[in-house]
């Protein structure tokens, strides 16, 4: 399980001695509505562009305010440390990681830059040909930059090596569902985030290994059964201080974990149109859901899927998104009588007066004291 964690750590190695092995070309891509399978079947590695922190003295001068994800891109973007990275795309989303994708075009990171619309309202008639559209155009700036056509055949492979490690993703989520799960929160996040940064070939082989380990796994125990919903996170980091408490995170509803795999693409004669449905099809984040409010209900069925004693809401400070998002997410978990506590973070771990309530919330929803002292004690701690 280590393994995971390794990649994500050295993910930049990894890329640069994929590039060196193959002499492909590395795509970083910020908003989960990229269509990696386009980048794949032109022969690039496509790699998210993930957050990590480090002392940070420069992003001052390109935004202000930004939430933390962002600063720590735009610091590693302007550090170099993305430096192997050949182009650049972004989709229509979030701002501020728009904005981490500017300061890499005005700074002339990468020979290849790209800004694709995918427009706010995904239910729209007319969306799913825009985007239709939209992959079109980025097809073609694919074709044109390698020199390749990316053939039908090239196309069909890209979406079923994608299909199949959303499958394989799917069931180790399954596992969890068990009343003992074989692994923890921790490690399945570190799963995802490897399956963001590693050719999908590759991870295919070795999550097809991994299953077949787990199936001899013992259970990690009994442990109080949570939810994590919210910003997106980076790393494992979160999951292992509610491990440390006693807890496990055995679902989630984030743009880096379930939602990045939770739909596939159903195959048609027109590619384009698949993933076009593919990508406006996946569980909304909340840029994506403002006219519709889907995701509460999403977030509901996951926790009752996976029978969670309550739900973690984690914002990162200044995400705008999900800070407008949340009032509809609190609303109708507490019309469903669900134990839920919020709070904000950064890319670090929560302060300890978070902390602490954290741990107070988790001590509420031990056997026979949520009844006791009641969910929305909780909410005032
Ligand atoms: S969605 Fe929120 S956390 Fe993510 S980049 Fe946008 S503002 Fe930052």
């Amino acid at each position: 399980m280590d393994k995971f964690k390794e990649m994500i750590a050295h993910r930049h190695e990894y890329a640069k001695a994929w590039k060196a092995r193959t002499g492909g070309k590395v795509v970083g891509w910020f908003e989960p509505y990229f269509p990696e399978e386009l980048a794949y079947a032109a022969g690039m590695l496509p790699v998210r562009v993930l957050a990590e922190h480090e002392t940070d003295v420069i992003t001052d001068k390109w935004m202000y305010a930004a939430c933390y994800p962002v600063r720590d891109i735009v610091n590693l973007i302007l550090r170099g440390r993305y430096d192997y990275i050949d182009g650049y795309v972004t989709v229509e989303g979030c701002q501020w990681m728009f904005n981490a994708f500017e300061v890499a075009d005005n700074n002339k990171k990468a020979p290849f830059t790209h800004y694709l619309f995918l427009p706010d309202y995904t239910d729209a008639p007319t969306s799913k040909d825009v985007v239709r559209s939209e992959f079109e155009v980025l097809k073609g700036k694919f074709e044109a930059w390698t020199g390749k056509e990316i053939t039908k055949e090239a196309l069909d492979n890209a979406i079923e090596v994608y299909n199949k490690n959303r499958r394989l993703l799917r069931c180790i989520y399954e596992l969890r569902r068990a009343d003992s799960p074989a692994l923890l929160g921790s490690e399945a996040m570190n799963i995802v985030l490897a399956s963001q940064v590693m050719d999908k070939a590759e991870m295919n082989q070795i999550l097809e290994k991994l299953l077949d380990e787990l199936e001899d796994r013992k259970p990690v125990g009994d442990k109080i059964r949570l939810m994590l919903v919210g910003s997106e996170t980076f790393d494992s980091r979160l999951e292992e201080l509610v491990e440390s408490l006693g807890g496990n995170i055995v679902i989630d509803e984030l743009d880096t974990g379930s939602s990045y795999f939770w739909n596939e693409t159903y195959p048609q004669r027109d590619r384009l149109m698949a993933l076009s449905l593919r990508y406006l099809g996946r569980p909304h984040n909340p840029i994506k859901d403002s006219n519709w409010r889907r995701r509460p209900q999403h977030i509901f069925e996951l926790s009752e899927d996976y029978h969670v004693d309550g739900v973690i809401i984690a914002k990162q400070i200044y995400c705008h998104l999900h800070g407008t998002d949340n009032y509809a997410v609190w609303k109708l978990l507490r019309e469903r009588n669900i134990p839920f506590l919020f709070f904000e973070r950064d890319t670090g771990l929560p302060e300890e007066d978070t902390e602490l309530r954290l741990e107070a919330f988790m001590n509420m929803l031990r056997p026979g004291l949520t009844r006791l002292v009641g969910w929305h004690k909780a909410m005032s701690l």
